[in-house]
């Protein structure tokens, strides 16, 4: 079967051009091709580090240039211990990443994409990690990149955009106002839109995550997964790779999936709780969790609809207890940027309110690198 998209809200599928981000109804899509099973006993002879060892469960062929070409070795971060005397909470650094956060396994999907594609222009909008990492890939690859961020992004992120030769354009307003100006610009001037939001490719690099978690751990997955979400790249990935481990019969149960929002911009918190379909918008505060400040998720209804059907539930944290859990990481020898600290807030809540969870093995994401934020 040829890749194609589809669309989950009307059924159309769409064949993979240059130019298609979204369904003519609006919907997002999702994407359908040829997936060939993992074979994790022959994986497990495989010198292949990076993420690309799992290519036959990815849109992508062996002998393809295109991602060869884009490759920086992403993937393949290490499962830790935060406290060594504590052996059931295990941290996945996903700061080892060569952007320094877990956006570039998607970023990487997606670059590959649109150089197959012949793209020579892309566009991009992103509150930082999201649009460092595209602009790193594309300039690898020789697309020109234009990067929309919210004006109130680190001065960090920018410079590490920039260093890339992306331009910047800091967009006043709110983060929907970001992704307003890029959508212009890729409808006016014909870019490729690099979207970790809409392209299902993204959700492709993110998914092995959960690969790479299930070999760490001997062929088994933990309990409870923490994962933030903001637009949701690192939980829809999960949540895919989890149904196909499911589907190839290597996992018979799901682990319980605890998805992590801040208090002052939860959404999908929100709606969870009211048990609504879709997420309407509720009033949001400033966070320091710049990363999943995100007040209206663009595929919030196939969030809210994934966690349900896989029986996951949702933690928000308190501005507080993002810094006291970032000063805690440190302790132990681990520098996050601010908005990856919510996911080891939300594992302080988690044992907290769970008793049961003292015997349960908890993996939880460290998304982003300490140098990236204030
Ligand atoms: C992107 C990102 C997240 C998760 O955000 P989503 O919008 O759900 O993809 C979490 N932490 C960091 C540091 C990020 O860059
Ligand atoms: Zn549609």
């Amino acid at each position: 079967m040829e890749i194609c998209y589809v669309c989950p809200q009307c059924g159309k599928r769409y064949p993979v051009t240059a130019d298609r981000w979204k369904c003519d109804c609006g919907g997002c899509l999702t994407m359908e091709y040829d997936k060939h099973p993992l074979d994790f006993e022959k994986l497990a002879r495989d010198p292949e580090r990076s993420l690309w060892r799992y290519i036959d469960a990815m849109p992508f062929h062996r002998q393809e240039d295109c991602w060869r070409r884009a490759t920086m070795g992403e993937g393949g971060t290490p499962l830790l211990r935060v406290d060594y005397d504590d052996p059931r909470v295990l941290i996945k650094g996903e700061y080892y990443a060569p952007t320094l956060s877990f956006k570039d396994r998607g970023a990487v999907t997606v670059m590959a994409l649109a150089r197959r594609l012949g793209v020579t222009h892309a566009a991009a909008d992103s509150s930082g990690n999201a649009g460092t990492a595209i602009a790193a890939y594309g300039a690898r690859l020789g697309i020109a990149c234009d990067v929309f961020v919210p004006a109130s992004t680190s001065d960090k992120k920018i410079a590490q955009i920039t260093a890339h030769g992306a331009r910047i354009h800091k967009i006043p307003g709110s983060r929907e106002d970001t992704a307003a100006a890029a959508i212009d610009a890729v409808e006016q001037g014909g870019a490729f839109y690099a979207s970790h939001i809409f392209n299902p490719f993204f959700h492709e690099g993110t998914k092995t995550y959960i690969y790479e978690i299930y070999e760490q751990m001997g062929g088994k997955l933990p309990d409870v997964l923490i994962v933030p979400v903001g637009n949701g790249t690192l939980l829809l990935g999960a949540c895919l790779a989890l149904s196909e481990l499911r589907d190839w019969g290597y996992i018979d149960h799901l682990p319980h999936l605890v998805a992590v929002q801040a208090r002052n911009c939860s959404p999908l918190a929100q709606a969870f709780a009211e048990g609504q379909l879709s997420v309407s918008p509720v009033p949001t505060q400033e966070t320091a969790a710049e990363g999943i400040a995100i007040a209206a998720p663009a595929r919030g209804s196939q969030i809210l609809e994934l966690v349900r059907a896989i029986g996951g539930s949702f933690i928000t944290v308190e501005e507080g207890e993002i810094v006291a859990a970032r000063q805690e990481m440190a302790k132990f020898g681990i520098y996050v940027e601010v908005t990856s600290a919510a996911n080891y807030a939300a594992l302080l809540r988690y044992r907290a309110s769970h008793p049961e969870s003292a015997e349960q093995t908890i993996v939880l994401p460290a998304c982003g690198a300490g140098i990236k934020s204030k």
